[in-house]
């Protein structure tokens, strides 16, 4: 009765009592969800790696009256990697914590849970430069959870012929000369940024690798990435300040 199986990745956890955890996990059918992980921090539990954070498994579970229960998962993923490298880590903190921000209990999203697995895989391995993963990241959690930035037509009039752009951080996308007079929470951005972030929504982040951006447009895209994801999720990721504390340190 009530038994499923699903895959999922590990958001967060909370321990419980001696040897258990009350795990967050983002899967790939049933949404978020919480569920017990009873004697999982026992050093021989079955249930040890993956009840990690940021582990990748095959989840048996069972809903009790008010968390599910894990009764048994078969580990797919670890991204140990992601453990050796202290800026990775960081990132992959912030990607969990988005991911967790972003996502509802029981409510499916599988195209998250693909782009989470996705971000954490290419993250630990090393190829694609991390802050592209981040930013491509990013805009796709932004359009995954309605809010794609709009970038062909002004936000305002619906005008296609642009020709000084500007992005209105609170309507999500561009806006025309014509509209200045409603600008409010506007940030500058060349035409070299907007192609770069219509590459980065629309590219597999496994494409990544062959896009060279210069530090000029990376720059203005984490920036406004940054001001339009706190606009609209309403909320100040703790991991992005980190993040920005171990990049500026140089470690
Ligand atoms: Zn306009």
């Amino acid at each position: 009765m009530g038994i499923s199986k699903t895959q999922g990745i590990v958001l967060k956890y909370t321990n419980l009592g001696e040897a258990d955890k009350i795990l967050t996990i983002l899967t790939r059918n049933k949404g978020k969800l919480k569920a017990v992980a009873k004697g999982c921090r026992k050093p021989k539990s079955s249930l040890l790696a993956s009840s990690e954070l940021f582990a990748f498994s095959e989840f048996v579970l069972y809903k009790g009256s008010s968390l599910y229960h894990i009764t048994q998962a078969e580990t797919r993923e670890t991204f140990y990697n992601l453990r050796n490298d202290l800026l990775k880590l960081s990132y992959a903190v912030f990607f969990v914590e988005m991911a967790d921000a972003v996502s509802e209990e029981e409510l499916s999203s599988e195209r998250l849970f693909l782009l989470l697995a996705k971000a954490l895989y290419y993250l630990a391995e090393g190829e694609i430069p991390v802050g592209l993963i981040c930013l491509a990241y990013q805009l796709k959690v932004m359009d995954i959870s309605g809010y794609r930035p709009s970038l062909q037509r002004c936000v305002h009039c619906g005008k296609t012929e642009v020709q000084e752009y500007k992005f209105d951080i609170v309507l999500g996308g561009i806006i025309c000369n014509a509209c200045k007079k409603f600008e409010k929470n506007t940030i500058k951005i060349s035409s070299g940024s907007l192609e770069t972030i219509r590459i980065l929504l629309n590219s597999e982040i496994s494409r990544l690798n062959t896009l060279k951006i210069d530090n000029t447009i990376f720059n203005e895209i984490d920036k406004l990435t940054k001001r339009f994801v706190e606009a609209h999720l309403d909320k100040h990721f703790k991991s992005l300040d980190f993040l920005n504390e171990i990049k500026n340190s140089n470690i």
